[in-house]
C-alpha cells in the first residue's frame, strides 16, 4: 500500500506522466508497425526464452551460466537488428509511406483516375474471361508480399493491368498489389484462406483474395477466368458484384 501511495505521489509530477505516456506511445507505435509480420512470433519466442533464463539464473545460483548470460547480452543486442533486418527495413519504409498515403487518399482527382482505370480493366477482363487478382493496400503494409513479387512501381492504367493479366504471359499468375495510387508489384503470392467456401466454383484465386484480407485491411478485386464474374473481398469475406457496385466500394475504400 505504501509503495502504491509513493508511486501515486510520484505520478503527480507532470514530467513523469509525460515520461510514461511517451514510452507507452513508442511501444504502441512499434507494435503497430510490426503487427501482422512474422517478427511478432519471433519476438514472442525470444521473450519466452529470455524470461525462462532470467528465472533460472536468479533462482539457482549458477556462476558459470550467469557469466555466460551476462557476456551474451551484448551479443543478442547486436544479433537482433541483423535477424530483424527485413522487418526493420519494412517498418521504416512504412513510416516513410504513411504520410504520402494520407495525402494521396484525400487527393480526389487522383483516386478517381485510379478507380476509373481499374474498373475499365476489370470490365474488359471480365468480358474476355481473363482471370485477375488485384489487391488494394490499406493501412496494414503488404511489403512482405510486394517484396516477393515482381516490382513494377508504375501509374495505374487499364492498359497495364490488362496486359499484366493477359493469359500465358510471364506476369499473369498471382496478384497485382496497388499501394497508394501506384502498381507496386505483380505476380505476388498471397496467403490462402483455410475457410470452407460456400461457392464451389471458387478455387485458389478466390482463396488467395480472401486470405490476404484476413491478415490485412486490404481490399481485393477478383475476375474469374472460368465465369468472368467480378468479386470483391474484404475483412475475410467475398461478394460477387457488378462494376457499378465495385465503383462504390472502391470510392469508400479510398475515402480519407
Ligand atoms: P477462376 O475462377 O479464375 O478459375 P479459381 O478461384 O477457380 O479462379 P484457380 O482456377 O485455381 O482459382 O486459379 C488459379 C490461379 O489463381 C493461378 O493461376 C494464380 O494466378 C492464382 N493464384 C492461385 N494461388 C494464388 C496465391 N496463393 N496467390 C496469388 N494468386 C494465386
Ligand atoms: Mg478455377
Amino acid at each position: 500500500m505504501d509503495t502504491f501511495l509513493l508511486a501515486l505521489t510520484r505520478l503527480q509530477d507532470w514530467r513523469n506522466i509525460i515520461d510514461i505516456a511517451l514510452v507507452s506511445m513508442i511501444f504502441y507505435v512499434v507494435l503497430l508497425l510490426f503487427r501482422g509480420t512474422q517478427a511478432v512470433q519471433l519476438a514472442r519466442g525470444i521473450l519466452v526464452i529470455f524470461v525462462i533464463t532470467l528465472i533460472v539464473s536468479q533462482t539457482v545460483q549458477l556462476t558459470a551460466f550467469n557469466w555466460l548470460l551476462s557476456k551474451s547480452t551484448s551479443l543478442v543486442l547486436v544479433a537482433i537488428p541483423v535477424i530483424f533486418q527485413p522487418e526493420i527495413r519494412r517498418a521504416l519504409e512504412r513510416v516513410g509511406r504513411t504520410a504520402p498515403l494520407l495525402v494521396r487518399r484525400g487527393d480526389n482527382a487522383g483516386t478517381q483516375r485510379v478507380i476509373n482505370e481499374v474498373i475499365k480493366a476489370v470490365e474488359q477482363m471480365s468480358d474476355h474471361r481473363h482471370g485477375a487478382l488485384i489487391v488494394f493496400e490499406g493501412g496494414t503494409g503488404l511489403g512482405e508480399f510486394i517484396d516477393r513479387g515482381v516490382a513494377i512501381d508504375a501509374e495505374v492504367s487499364s492498359e497495364l493491368l490488362t496486359t499484366i493479366f493477359y493469359p500465358n504471359t510471364a506476369l499473369h499468375d498471382g496478384a497485382v498489389i496497388i499501394s497508394g495510387m501506384r502498381i507496386a508489384a505483380a505476380s505476388c503470392v498471397l496467403p490462402l484462406t483455410q475457410r470452407e467456401l460456400s461457392d464451389s466454383q471458387m478455387g485458389t484465386r478466390h482463396r488467395a483474395a480472401i486470405g490476404v484480407t484476413e491478415q490485412a485491411d486490404a481490399l481485393t478485386v477478383v475476375v474469374s477466368e472460368e465465369t468472368g464474374n467480378i468479386s470483391v473481398a474484404r475483412n475475410g469475406r467475398i461478394l460477387r458484384l457488378d462494376s457499378s457496385r465495385l465503383r462504390t466500394l472502391l470510392s469508400d475504400f479510398y475515402r480519407p
